[in-house]
């Protein structure tokens, strides 16, 4: 088929009520409806899913979307519910299975949300056999990568397990990936280099700021910051340590950690979302797929696992474009844990381990700008200084004493 750009802007205004496309989506929509594989790699809030969801209503068959948190399966499941599209997970915690497998069976779903797990039993390729596929869509692609910073084993599967149907087109996605990484989970997933599509990177609304204090000041740092906001600590303990010192600030705040009974974490998780002005103090557990645009600050109470991590989590903020701060609390003591830890990683695993910690370590002990650092790093090139980041904002007029008193001094 030949790409159906009219057609398409047509479910996209009917079916999911958007006006227009964002960015690369219609590229991206345009390559699947062609038939061709793809790596889409968008940042977070782009709309990623919309690149599969439009097709899938389009197309003919199912859509079998591979997806590695079965919270996030659920919630996108809602969502494609909400807007009419015939949507169905296959989890271990899904009781109709039995009755999800006929209708795919029968051609009577869009969308299939999957683990790779559970798509790489033998059972499930059965099933794709007597059903008819539309597409594979392959979403949080960087868990295919040992580069990626969520490694997932059984993403390694699925290149053979798509091979077994070389007609059906694969549109892999993916918010964090530089150049390196980029390449390699395309060529795991068996996507030829030119169908690597990137969008742009740069967060212009968000402001980011970084301290090498520690984490000590988070509660009095959260105290200057309005509206709601994410505090992300490292350990669940922290998480309701740091909680209970900002609601001693008097400011509304809750924790999140995998350790909670789900019925209450999916509650405190509900609050926050309808909320303007909570803060959620949480674990990284929290946050994929949480369709909050109005997040105004994510604060880092510590170093995040990788400079993809911290501009995935940090990219929560600001969705709705309004202006955001990215503040992290990080201390040299961080850096000297990391790098003990290496020594108990398995060897392979060690270098891209130790390039993770160099990578963010330039990026918070730099002088330059911020954003340029992260732009770089996933393969863009930005302008020497972005105007709201911290250095940006308050080194050229340190810079500017400096050179004042140097021409002082010399004359
Ligand atoms: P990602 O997976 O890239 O992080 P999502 O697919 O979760 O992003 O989409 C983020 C938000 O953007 C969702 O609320 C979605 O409904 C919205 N969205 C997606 N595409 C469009 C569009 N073309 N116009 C307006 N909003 C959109
Ligand atoms: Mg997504």
């Amino acid at each position: 088929t030949a790409p159906e750009p009219i057609k398409a802007a047509d479910i996209l205004h009917r079916v999911f009520g958007f006006p227009a496309f964002r960015g690369v989506q219609e590229d991206v929509v345009n390559r699947v409806l062609a038939g061709r594989n793809s790596l889409a790699v968008m940042p977070t809030g782009a709309g990623k899913s919309l690149c599969y969801q439009l097709p899938a209503v389009m197309m003919n068959g199912t859509t079998v979307v591979i997806s590695p948190l079965i919270a996030l399966m659920h919630d996108q499941m809602r969502a494609a519910d909400a807007v009419g599209i015939r949507a169905a997970t296959l989890t271990s915690v899904d009781d109709n299975r039995a009755e999800t497998m006929e209708r795919f069976r029968n051609g009577q779903l869009d969308l299939l949300y999957v683990a790779p797990e559970r798509a790489n039993s033998f059972e499930f390729r059965g099933l794709l056999r007597e059903s008819k596929i539309a597409l594979f869509a392959i979403d949080e692609a960087h868990c295919v990568s040992e580069w990626g910073h969520d490694f997932r084993p059984d993403y390694r599967l699925l290149r053979p397990l798509m091979d077994d149907f070389p007609h059906v087109p694969r549109l892999a996605l993916t918010a964090t990936a530089d150049a390196h990484t980029r390449a390699d989970i395309a060529e795991q997933l068996g996507i030829a280099p030119d169908g690597i599509i990137i969008s742009g990177f740069d967060r212009p609304n968000i402001r980011y700021a970084m301290n090498g204090g520690g984490k000590g000041g988070v509660a009095s740092l959260v105290r200057s910051l309005h509206g709601a906001g994410i505090v992300y600590a490292q350990t669940r303990d922290r998480t309701e340590k740091i909680a209970a010192q900002i609601a001693a600030t008097g400011r509304t705040a809750r924790f999140y950690h995998a350790g909670m009974e789900p019925r209450v974490r999916a509650k405190a998780q509900a609050d926050f979302v309808a909320s303007e002005d909570m803060v959620m103090v949480a674990t990284v557990a929290f946050g994929m797929g949480i369709d909050k645009p109005d997040v105004r600050f994510v604060v880092h109470a510590g170093l995040p696992k990788s400079i993809e991590s911290y501009y995935q989590e940090s990219g929560r903020a600001g969705r709705d474009g309004d202006p955001a701060v990215a503040h992290m609390l990080w201390s040299a003591g961080d850096f000297t844990r990391a790098r003990e830890r290496l020594a108990e990683l398995p060897e392979e695993r060690r270098d891209a381990e130790r390039v993770r910690i160099d990578t963010l370590s330039r990026l918070v002990e730099t002088h330059g700008c911020r954003r340029a650092i992260l732009l770089r790093h996933f393969g863009e090139d930005p302008p020497e200084t972005c105007g709201n980041c911290d250095n940006c904002l308050e080194a050229p007029a340190v810079k500017d004493a400096t050179e004042l008193a140097q021409k002082l001094l010399s004359a």
